[in-house]
């Protein structure tokens, strides 16, 4: 029985991998990997590593969670060094908890290994510091995509006054409905915002708006993309550096 790493492989910027991912994938038996992981990484692996993709970018199709997991616990009946690699950090919205619960009720060993979110680096790269002395003492990592029983939001939107900076994943197709949100529950309409798309690629771009305008400015960006929430994001004047 083989061993799983349940890996982060950073934003997208290949030179973002840890050293320690890419130990595993250099030993890595079988990679499986979806759709926000950059797929140059693979080519890091050894001769005959088998490599199993579980998401497709453009239908939005993916495995469902459950099958997933099935995939990971075969290959690890199969093979020794089974690398799971997940965008950014198998733990911020990658459900890397639930793949090790599955292992661990199956009897399989695991390790993760810690990945740079994109949930940090992605506004870093467009020159937006999550916290800033003087500016905002600390930030919230929140889902943009609610679950499916739209009446019921998890999201404690009244929470969401504060100066915090917010960092949504997943958001952009309800872009509109977070700034109407944000809006309703009192932020100024001036509040600035920004849209990263595909950040830390050669392909990144910043759209940087207020919550009024922000949806029309920034709706047809392609995926995947964030939004950052915040007065931080006017610091982007003085720090963009990826993008010049
Ligand atoms: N575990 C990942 C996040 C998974 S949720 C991490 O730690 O980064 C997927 C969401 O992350 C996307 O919908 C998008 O909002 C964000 N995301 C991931 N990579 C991104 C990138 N390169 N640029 C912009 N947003 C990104």
């Amino acid at each position: 029985m083989g061993k799983v790493y349940l890996t982060g492989a950073g934003p997208g910027d290949i030179d973002l991998l840890t050293v320690k991912a890419l130990r595993v994938v250099r030993e890595a038996d079988v990679i499986i990997y979806d759709r926000l992981a950059n797929p140059d990484i693979l080519a890091e692996a050894k001769d005959g590593c088998e490599f199993v993709y579980v998401g497709k970018e453009d239908s939005h199709h993916i495995l469902p969670q459950e099958e997933i997991n099935e995939v990971i616990y075969r290959s690890a009946l199969k093979y020794e060094n089974v690398v799971r690699l997940k965008g950014g950090d198998p733990f911020v919205f990658g459900r890397g908890g639930e793949e090790g619960i599955y292992l661990r009720e199956r009897g399989i060993a695991f390790e993760f290994i810690p990945g740079i979110t994109s949930a940090i680096a992605v506004p870093e790269y467009a020159g937006i510091p999550v916290t800033h002395r003087g500016i905002t003492v600390s930030f919230r990592v929140v889902t943009g995509h609610e679950s499916s029983n739209k009446d019921h939001s998890q999201i404690p939107w009244e929470n969401y006054k504060s100066d915090d900076t917010i960092i949504f994943l997943m958001g952009l197709h309800r872009l509109k409905k977070i700034a109407n949100k944000l809006m309703e529950i009192g932020k100024p309409k001036d509040c600035p915002v920004a849209v990263i798309s595909r950040g830390t690629r050669p392909d990144e771009r910043t759209v940087v708006g207020t919550l009024k305008d922000i949806y029309e400015k920034a709706k047809d960006l392609p995926t995947p993309a964030l939004i950052v929430v915040g007065e931080v994001v006017t610091l982007r004047e003085q720090l963009s550096w990826f993008e010049k």
